[in-house]
């Protein structure tokens, strides 16, 4: 199929290289599912989370001992290159991009640095996916449950620190990510609620001059949320499935589109860039 005016890349895929995602998650498929919708680019961003970190960490500064009911697995780096290459190959019509995904990488700046200088890749997301309590990491999804509300404006004041203190990556992911465990489902989260919070953080990320991600996996941003990010300087869209199978690679992108120009942005320099306003 033609490449789709307008379809931007899919910044935020994962394989079966990811801890979290099943072992049919092939590259392959879906890079097939990308160039069935027309999109010009794929970035395979892994989960690079860690369950042991170096004394020179902050979390080892901050005393956090362990993870909460851990699964995290590292990523193999020579299986993921060669996979990669592999599908480079075989679909010369898609641009593929190297990717990671960084949970938590203002707690783990040393460890980070030390994978990417073995492993450099194009694509580096930063997440927060985790919060500390009494010395652990807890996924967000289990802290909601005693207090949503204090838990996302912690949340999303967390991010400001992460954006603040560190510079390895270069999109913000899914900046609202508690919403997808929203305590009686994500239809009663309410963004306006948190708008202050949203602000500091779009504000935060727009006086670095990196992209905000509309991840189309989680509950999709309202048109004002995204326009609270323009009305605070912010320069760079990226549009991520999060997809962690190959059936779900560009997900609502038509509509994350819609959103997202709705909003005052509109496609960068060429088929492969960020969105900008
Ligand atoms: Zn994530
Ligand atoms: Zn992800």
């Amino acid at each position: 199929m033609r490449s789709q005016v307008g379809m931007p890349p899919d910044n935020h895929v994962h394989t079966h290289w990811s801890w979290d995602t099943a072992e049919s998650s092939t590259m392959r498929r879906a890079c097939e599912k990308a160039i069935a919708l027309g999109l010009p680019a794929i970035a395979f961003t892994e989960h690079l989370d860690f369950t042991v970190w170096d004394p020179d960490d902050r979390a080892t500064d901050e005393g956090l001992v362990d993870r909460h009911a851990s699964r995290h697995a590292e990523i193999d780096v020579a299986g993921y290159a060669a996979e990669l290459a592999e599908v480079r190959d075989r679909f010369p019509e898609l641009r593929i991009w190297s990717g990671v995904e960084t949970g938590e990488p203002h707690l783990f700046q040393s460890s980070v640095a030390a994978y990417l200088r073995d492993a450099p890749v194009d694509r580096v997301l930063g997440s927060l996916h985790s919060l500390s309590k009494d010395g652990r990491l807890y996924g967000v999804g289990h802290l909601l449950w005693e207090d949503a509300e204090g838990t996302m404006r912690r949340y999303l004041g967390e991010l400001v620190d992460m954006i603040e203190t560190s510079d390895v990556f270069q999109i913000l992911a899914h900046v609202d990510f508690p919403r997808r465990y929203w305590p009686g489902t994500s239809r009663r989260y309410v963004e306006k609620t948190f708008e202050e919070e949203y602000r500091a953080v779009f504000r935060a990320l727009a006086t670095t001059g990196r992209a905000l991600e509309v991840n189309t996996s989680s509950p999709l941003a309202s048109v004002d949320q995204v326009r609270w990010f323009h009305e605070e300087g912010g320069e760079a869209v990226s549009f991520g499935s999060d997809a962690h199978q190959p059936a779900a690679v560009g997900q609502r992108f038509h509509l994350a589109v819609d959103i997202v120009e709705a909003a005052g942005f509109r496609p960068g320099r060429d088929p492969f860039d960020f969105w900008r306003r």
